[in-house]
């Protein structure tokens, strides 16, 4: 039984409504809100916080190491590989301005790329690395990727080969998303958490949310931004859940790992984080077994991970665990770029960020900030 108050202003109909509390679904909710200043904005988030990919994620503000650049452009045509790369740099550069550094913990650490000795994968990047320059030239204007061979030892890395890149840098995942909630609920926006959506019926006035529990929300329209988990409520979505475990070690006295690296396609990264390493990645070692939505960390994947640490990263070097712990990533089934579409008249659909959505986030949110808002019914 509500009251008139709580009719008004706690419940009754919303302008839009946003399922999920991560970096797309909160930007969807502020670029809508800034679009239309009248507009009743809910993001509803099944969590007890954001509790996605945006909250367990390695806080790598990248645009892709040579050798996955390379991959993408023999998998996706050279013109769809840059124009992602192209994205992920716009993406960046509007989510520093957007939040500013100091609230996102921006470092500007550099991102790097780490070839073990006799990989033939650093042979085939050789090759290429030259035109692959060339090939970003358009972009910024200038060589990304240059090979730094020299600072592998004084980073304490046992490691044949290194390539850097200026651009790139490191981000507090937490620090950034507490920075966006703010933002988006000082403009006005309302977070619902512990909220899971059940599902919902588009109609002719509108879309009827059905929560998992408790009363159902009116919306004039709704964007879905659950990424990884959108099957459970779209099941024919061709986002596919993909996990990611990270370790985070005890700090290890005298590191001098500064910045990010990349190794193997991507499919492996760490960095530094107050002393301490964290690594993540291996997916690729169990690819059936890690399409799951389940939170969790394996041994295969876990021992991998540390093999890393004590072959390459920490050679000789004593260190212990602190932390572990699992994302879930959406991939689109087939690749390519993140889906934003509409799933129904007024319902649209943004997810399938895949392994680089910090970057991202922003510039997916405002396309589905814009086809969403484009309906005038
Ligand atoms: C381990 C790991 C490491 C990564 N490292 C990096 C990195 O270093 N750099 C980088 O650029 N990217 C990285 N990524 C990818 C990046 O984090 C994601 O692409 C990005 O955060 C996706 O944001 P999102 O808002 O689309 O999804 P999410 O952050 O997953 O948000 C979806 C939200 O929907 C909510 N939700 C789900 N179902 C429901 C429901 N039924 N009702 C209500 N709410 C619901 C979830 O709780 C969640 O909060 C990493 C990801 C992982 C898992």
């Amino acid at each position: 039984m509500f009251s008139i108050w709580e009719r008004t202003s706690f419940s009754g109909n919303y302008d839009l409504a946003v399922v999920g509390a991560g970096i797309t679904g909160l930007f969807t909710a502020l670029h809508y809100r800034r679009a239309h200043p009248q507009a009743r904005v809910l993001v509803l988030e099944r969590g007890p916080h954001p509790s996605g990919a945006s909250v367990k994620n390695a806080g790598f503000a990248c645009f892709g190491s040579p050798s996955e650049l390379l991959r993408n452009m023999d998998e996706e045509g050279e013109a769809a590989a840059l124009q992602r790369v192209e994205q992920r740099w716009r993406g960046l550069l509007e989510l520093r301005e957007t939040l500013g550094d100091p609230g996102i913990g921006f470092e500007p650490v550099g991102g790097h790329e780490v070839f073990g000795a006799d990989e033939p994968l650093y042979t085939r990047v050789a090759e290429r690395f030259d035109a692959l320059n060339a090939a970003l030239h358009g972009i910024f204007g200038k060589p990304v990727f240059s090979w730094s061979d020299d600072r592998i030892s004084p980073m304490g890395l046992r490691a044949a080969h290194l390539s850097f890149n200026p651009l790139e840098g490191a981000v507090d995942s937490g620090m950034l998303m507490r920075t966006l909630l703010r933002k988006v609920q000082g403009e006005g926006v309302d977070v619902r958490y512990k909220a899971p959506v059940a599902g919902w019926e588009d109609g002719p006035g509108g879309v009827n949310i059905r929560m998992a529990e408790g009363e159902a929300v009116q919306a004039r329209c709704v964007v879905v931004a659950t990424n990884g988990y959108t099957r459970a409520l779209v099941p024919a979505s061709d986002i596919a859940p993909g996990r990611g475990q990270v370790l985070l070690t005890s700090v290890v006295p005298g590191l001098q790992l500064n910045g990010t690296f990349h190794k193997e396609e991507g499919y492996f990264y760490f960095r530094h984080y107050h002393g301490r390493v964290l690594l993540g990645g291996g997916r690729h070692l169990d690819k059936a077994g890690e399409t799951t939505t389940g939170d969790g960390t394996t041994p295969r994947i876990q021992n991998a991970l540390e093999e890393l640490l004590r072959t390459m990263i920490l050679p000789g070097r004593a260190f212990t665990i602190e932390q572990r712990w699992s994302g879930v990533m959406g991939f689109r089934t087939q690749g390519g770029p993140p889906v934003v579409k509409h799933l129904s008249p007024h319902v649209v659909l943004a997810a399938g960020l895949g392994g680089i959505g910090v970057a991202i986030g922003i510039r997916v949110a405002r396309q589905a900030a814009e086809l969403v808002g484009s309906r005038t019914d």
